[in-house]
């Protein structure tokens, strides 16, 4: 990664010279920093030994239409899902990819149609996830092109709605807006876990991508998942990959089906996490008390304002609990016009509310970040007054 690149950590490389206090905080991008502590403590649960022999081959299971998908994470994500209850899994094909990033590159390559004059067109609610426009425009692909916010959509004809809940950047629960015949739904549901909001019922889409990297923390891993019900879109979608990375690694399928197990085992058996609570209820109480401590400190400050959000029964954990999202809609009140360039100015990098199709005033914080970070970026927003 270049020193030019959006996602290197200024802290460690551009701040050596600022006293403490004062050092650059990075809460840009949603690097899921915050779950390190929980899978150390886990120890060796969660290590896997590959010996050199293993994994060799490109294909993992042939009876499968998706042909690189190791049988052993495909069990796991089933089990999460009946654990959590947040997808419907049963006739679902499994399509696993590098990231869910790529997964829905795959399904806007299966979804569009083949044959047509023109590209379709991709639409989103604004605020919508930043990343959208670009994944969908960056090659000028002849199949489809990003047609801006699906609110204020109003061409005829086929299109796609990426459909994103809870959403990034704002944490609100989606639902499509477009609602015409000739749409296809993408729901991305990488933020539908307990620690982030209520489950609801268990999602009953078409095609839907979950991710390990908000789930469980391992975006490093870069494994997704796709739940699809139409079979010719799961043989498109696996093709797609096939074309782009031949499969995905391995490796990772294998570290991440225990991860996955992992965390199902500290939901069904006590004794199977260093404190004895599940992987959700960790990470549910920190979300808790960061949220607790963002809205006492955007209080103190009366400079900004939170998005609100209405408690709702929690299948998961039986209770009627709030959200608590993994990243912070922020709008700066008063003659405050440049959100972003405002929070820089006390060296706190956000992302400007522009780049999801939204204005200046808006930013969003990661709140997934280390505790480090976190309680420094509290610190200094209690002390931001108008
Ligand atoms: N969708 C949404 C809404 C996201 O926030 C992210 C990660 N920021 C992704 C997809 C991509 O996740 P990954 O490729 O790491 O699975």
């Amino acid at each position: 990664v270049s020193s030019s690149s959006p996602l290197v950590n200024s802290n460690s490389t551009q701040t050596a010279h600022l006293k403490v206090g004062e050092r650059i905080i990075n809460l840009d991008h949603g690097d899921p920093l915050v779950y390190e502590k929980f899978w150390r403590q886990m120890g060796d649960k969660t290590t896997i030994v590959i010996p050199g022999w293993q994994s060799m081959s490109y294909f993992s299971d042939l009876s499968s239409i998706c042909w690189f998908l190791e049988p052993e994470f495909a069990r796991e994500v089933v089990r999460l899902h009946n654990v959590v209850g947040n997808a419907v899994t049963e006739g679902r094909h499994i399509v696993v990819g590098t990231g869910s990033s790529q997964l829905l590159l795959a399904a806007l390559y299966a979804l569009s149609p083949l044959d047509a004059a023109e590209p379709i067109n991709v639409v989103s609610a604004a605020p919508y996830y930043s990343s959208y426009p670009a994944m969908t425009d960056y090659q000028k692909s002849g199949l489809y092109k990003w047609a801006g916010e699906a609110g204020s959509f109003d061409k005829e004809g086929p299109y796609i709605e990426l459909v994103t809940s809870p959403n990034n950047p704002d944490g609100h629960v989606r639902h499509s807006v477009v609602n015409r015949s000739q749409g296809f739904l993408v729901h991305d549901l990488a933020y539908y876990w307990p620690q982030y909001t209520p489950i609801s019922s268990p999602a009953n889409n078409d095609l839907t991508l979950f991710t390990v990297s908000k789930s469980t923390g391992h975006a490093g891993m870069r494994i997704g998942w796709a739940l699809v019900k139409d079979k010719e879109v799961a043989k498109k979608m696996t093709k797609f990959i096939e074309l782009n990375t031949i499969g995905v690694s391995k490796d990772s399928q294998l570290r991440a089906a225990k991860v996955l197990k992992a965390v199902s085992n500290t939901c069904e058996q006590e004794g199977s996490s260093p404190e004895g609570e599940s992987f959700f209820r960790y990470s549910y109480n920190i979300m808790e008390h960061r949220w607790k401590h963002l809205r006492a400190a955007v209080e103190r400050s009366g400079t900004f304002s939170l998005p609100t959000f209405s408690p709702a029964l929690c299948n998961f954990f039986n209770e009627v609990l709030e959200p608590h999202p993994a990243f912070v809609w922020l709008k700066c009140e008063g003659d405050i016009e440049d959100c972003e360039r405002f929070l820089r100015g006390h060296k706190i990098l956000t992302r400007s509310g522009i780049q999801f199709g939204v204005g200046p005033k808006y930013v969003r914080v990661s709140m997934l970040d280390t505790d480090e970070n976190f309680i420094q970026f509290i610190d200094r927003l209690s002390a931001i007054h108008p």
